[in-house]
């Protein structure tokens, strides 16, 4: 259950971020500046995505800790669940939704490395590539919030770093 609850902050902050990012844009739209559509539209697909996906699993994941109430019509979670689980379709079918974004990251990605082009804010992550090597883990535990956070914004740009290298390559 509290994993649960820490995904539904999570969802809540990221998508209050997100509505900022969005409504910042309709503004810019409306005075025929579009500089900020393109991030606008990878943010929105990813967390379309990513934010249905987990409200199905984590509906599933609850369902079942619930024994044989969770499989219980007379309960209303089977129904719940069924009405659900068209969000991961409509409105953008996830993994088309997930492919939107990872195009998005690749392409900042590239002309960050290749042109030296700034990065949106978003993707800001990709300029800390090179501060993997340099992290020393000292093995203190446990870690505060913002050690923990540096860690997985290193490693988000080292995967990012690892897979555009590949595909740049080919
Ligand atoms: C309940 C419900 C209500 C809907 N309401 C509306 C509505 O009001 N108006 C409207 O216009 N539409 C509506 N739709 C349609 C919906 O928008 C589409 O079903 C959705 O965009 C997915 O497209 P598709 O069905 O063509 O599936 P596809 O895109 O063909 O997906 C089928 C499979 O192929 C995979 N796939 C597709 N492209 C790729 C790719 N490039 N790489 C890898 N895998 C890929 C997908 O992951 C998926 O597994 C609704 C759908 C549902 C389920």
């Amino acid at each position: 259950m509290l994993p649960r609850i820490a995904e539904y902050y999570a969802i809540t902050l990221a998508g209050n971020k997100i509505r900022e990012v969005s409504e910042l844009n309709k503004e810019k739209v409306l005075k025929s500046d579009f500089s900020l559509l393109q991030e606008t539209h990878s943010n929105l697909a990813f967390s379309k995505g990513l934010f249905s996906e987990l409200s199905q699993d984590g509906m599933e994941i609850l369902r079942r800790s619930m024994g044989g109430h969770g499989t219980s019509y007379y309960s209303g979670v089977p129904q719940l669940m069924n009405e659900y689980i068209a969000n991961n379709t409509h409105e953008g079918e996830n993994t088309v939704m997930y492919l939107q974004t990872a195009r998005y990251v690749l392409k900042n990605y590239l002309g960050f490395i290749t042109k030296g082009k700034p990065l949106a804010d978003s993707v800001k992550y990709i300029a800390r590539i090179q501060d993997l090597a340099d992290t020393q883990f000292t093995g203190k535990n446990p870690w505060t919030l913002e050690e923990l956070r540096n860690v997985l914004v290193r490693s988000l740009g080292h995967i990012v770093g690892v897979i555009g290298a590949r595909i740049s390559n080919k």
